[in-house]
């Protein structure tokens, strides 16, 4: 699909005005993000063994995920936690993405892993830690493929849409981005869902956005429950964390779905989405 050209950004940016932009839906393979039909992207927080991939991305598959996610490279709050496979891991990311057919979306958190990673994935995220770093952005406006772009746990959105630009004017027009709660005085949740963060996005970028309820939240008691007001809301789609074993998960386990969690919430979004006259993307 040709990208639209992105002017629309800067000048809504610049007019702070509430206004329709016509979306720019964003293609990556045979998925497409901002167009009438909503996307959930499931997967383990990280890939943890060829097994552990294989199963979950074969699990969300036949639930009705269209594209996957897993972390391989992990920034991690505690140093001693789990940090990822690493490069030993971009092997069995590759094979599991091409025996599953779906496409992968996994964090780059440092421009020197673009080169290996770029016939790997077929969209890069950027986490909220590295929202700030223009560099990392720079690079990735360079690098020929999509861009995932989550949003910093205390950045403003405007501070957001800013960031994105980063990106755009290195050339690269296809921008996700994706709300994933931001900090506040609230500890009984991860962080707070900012959905509120999901309808101004609409008034002020034509890029399209997911929400992320995994880490949003932190607990998978709460997912469904933002999932389904995330579509309400007016989200292009889901970026879920799911796991065969969620309490024995490496990380993020708190939050992991079950199989049977996200194939139940799968059945619950579609007669919502029925009900917003919005399809759920699927696949031939
Ligand atoms: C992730 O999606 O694996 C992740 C680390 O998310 P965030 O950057 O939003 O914390
Ligand atoms: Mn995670």
């Amino acid at each position: 699909m040709e990208s639209e050209p992105l002017d629309a950004i800067t000048i809504s940016m610049q007019n702070k005005r509430t206004q329709t932009l016509s979306p720019h839906p964003v293609q990556v393979g045979p998925v497409t993000f901002g167009g009438p039909a909503f996307v959930v992207v499931a997967g383990p927080c990280a890939i943890e063994s060829a097994e552990q991939f294989s199963a979950i991305a074969g699990a969300v598959k036949a639930s009705g995920a269209v594209m996957l996610r897993g972390g391989i490279y992990k920034l991690r709050t505690h140093p001693d936690s789990f940090q990822g496979l690493g490069n030993g891991g971009l092997v069995w990311a590759r094979e599991v993405r091409s025996r599953v057919g779906l496409p992968l979306v996994s964090e780059v958190v440092d421009p020197r892993q673009i080169e290996a990673m770029v016939d790997v994935v077929d969209m890069f995220q950027v986490g909220t830690r590295n929202m700030y770093n223009y560099s990392l952005l720079k690079e990735l406006g360079k690098a020929g493929k999509p861009v995932l772009f989550k949003r910093g746990f205390s950045a403003r959105v405007e501070e957001w849409l800013l960031a994105a630009e980063y990106i755009l004017r290195e050339g690269n027009p296809d921008v996700v981005l994706c709300e994933r709660g931001i900090r506040t005085f609230e500890t009984d949740t991860r962080n707070t869902l900012d959905l509120s963060a999901v309808a101004l996005v609409k008034t002020r970028s034509p890029l399209p956005i997911l929400v992320d309820p995994s880490h949003a939240t932190g607990r998978r008691d709460l997912v469904e429950a933002m999932s389904l007001a995330a579509a309400a809301a007016g989200a292009d789609g889901l970026l879920l964390e799911v796991h065969s074993d969620p309490d024995a998960a490496l990380s993020d386990p708190g939050q992991s779905l079950d199989f049977d969690s996200f194939s139940r919430l799968m059945e619950r979004l579609k007669p919502l989405l029925t009900a917003l006259n919005r399809p759920l993307h699927t696949l031939p």
